[in-house]
């Protein structure tokens, strides 16, 4: 059947009463971005609980990097859910995290040994960066960016910086985190006033940096900034901490987004598209940094052997084409994104890499303030029709596909948007 499919304005009867069910027992603190109720998930394919078809340029939020339910990747599962589910990598071994642990040594950026601690989410994987960084220099001071997501349990929580919402009467966070504007602006910052006039740079345990700010907007910053940023913390022995659980795994068309810019960072966290939607993150540290002892850190969950399967089986798949795929379709769909600029005046930018494109949509005035209401009612109207996005900063729209996505089906999705914004712009 031709998809996207809707045959009943969603959200329909069985998806109704499931959202009246989640309504009464889960928390109200879940974001729900549309009625959307998933029955299955196939490659490109979302189909809800009343038989809509939808395509799915979110993947999950970005997590999805093989498409839902890649053959391979629920075989990898079923092998091994038959031999064990469970037996705590953090006191025993096994040998899918081991295999994993050396494949993700060997894809991470640069040269130097490097040693993995595996987490259940992004989240745990910035916590343990955060306590390794600390523990590693004996330095008390971490340096994040403005506009930065990184998570939100408390250590995490006190780096992400790209919404009030998400801090707001959950203080006090942790001490000594300092945000800087993202770009130039902020190394400029660092160089001139920080360091003279607020920290000491020798009281700096880290700089956590995402290459390409995700949830902040899809923001690419300028091509000198990452380096010049690697080249501060080597002056001042403090940490670079690269966050790739967004942009890592293929996504920007490289297997990490450093790669882009030839940087390697101290440590690297990622998670999301490791495992195709599997609970599983990793910190990624250099050998020499990597020196606390036995016992120091651990995780009941972290590192499941089912996990790190479908992992492994991630990781085959992005190396045996999706990757590269991400780089092609990823640059054929942000030039047919960028072409709709001449013809749709609320878009502002159309920026990004590989599979991370992020359009922005700004009012007609000469400021182009940012128009957050157009780009919810885009979203919302794109779901009916049978398209899935998402927004990110305050009026993006951000296209993160899974990985296999095509030409053909780029073409569908942009066909869908830009005729939405058409009917919406009026
Ligand atoms: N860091 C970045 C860049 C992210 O995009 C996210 C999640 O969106 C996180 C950290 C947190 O990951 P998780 O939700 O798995 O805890």
């Amino acid at each position: 059947m031709k998809v996207p499919h809707i045959k009943i304005k969603p959200p329909g009867p069985k998806a109704q009463a499931i959202i009246e069910q989640d309504r009464r027992y889960t928390a109200p603190a879940y974001g729900r971005v549309y009625p959307l109720v998933v029955k299955e998930g196939r490659g490109m394919v979302i189909e809800d609980v009343d038989g809509n078809l939808y395509l799915d340029f979110t993947a999950g939020i970005a997590v999805t990097a093989t498409g839902h339910s890649h053959p391979q990747v629920v075989q990898a599962i079923e092998e091994q859910a038959r031999k064990f589910l469970h037996f705590c990598g953090s006191d025993f071994y096994y040998e899918p995290m081991a295999r994993l642990a050396e494949k993700l040594c060997q894809l991470a950026p640069g040269s130097s040994p490097k040693k993995v601690f595996l987490t259940n989410s992004g989240t745990e994987a910035i916590e343990a960066a955060i306590k390794l960084a600390r523990y590693s220099t004996e330095r008390q001071h971490i340096i994040a960016f403005l506009g930065s997501f990184h998570g939100r349990t408390l250590g995490s929580l006190s780096l992400t910086a790209s919404r009030s919402l998400y801090r707001s009467r959950f203080g006090p966070l942790i001490p000594s985190i300092h945000h800087v504007p993202y770009g130039l602006r902020g190394i400029e910052y660092l160089e001139t006033s920080f360091f003279t006039q607020l920290v000491s740079p020798d009281q700096v345990a880290a700089i956590f940096v995402e290459p390409i700010q995700g949830e902040g907007g899809y923001i690419v910053p300028p091509s000198e900034f990452l380096g010049l940023l690697r080249d501060i913390c080597q002056r001042h022995g403090i940490l670079l901490v690269a966050d790739e659980i967004q942009t890592g795994f293929g996504r920007t068309g490289k297997m990490f987004a450093c790669e882009h810019w030839d940087v390697e960072p101290d440590i690297l966290c990622v998670a999301k598209g490791i495992a195709s939607g599997l609970p599983l993150g990793a910190m990624i540290a250099k050998s020499d940094i990597s020196t606390w002892t036995r016992g120091t850190h651990g995780s009941t969950f972290g590192g499941n052997p089912v996990a790190c399967a479908a992992a492994l089986a991630t990781l085959a798949l992005l190396e045996d084409g999706l990757m590269k795929n991400a780089a092609e379709v990823g640059g054929y769909l942000k030039e047919k994104l960028g072409h709709l600029k001449s013809s749709h005046p609320p878009i502002s930018d159309v920026r990004g890499l590989g599979l991370m494109i992020g359009v922005e949509l700004a009012k007609r005035d000469a400021a182009r303030t940012p128009d957050a209401e157009l780009r919810n009612q885009v979203i919302q109207k794109v779901f009916e029709k049978g398209l899935l996005l998402l927004g990110c900063g305050e009026s993006t729209i951000r296209f993160c596909p899974p990985l296999i996505v095509s030409k053909s089906e780029a073409d569908a999705a942009v066909e869908i948007f830009a005729s939405t914004l058409k009917e919406l712009a009026k």
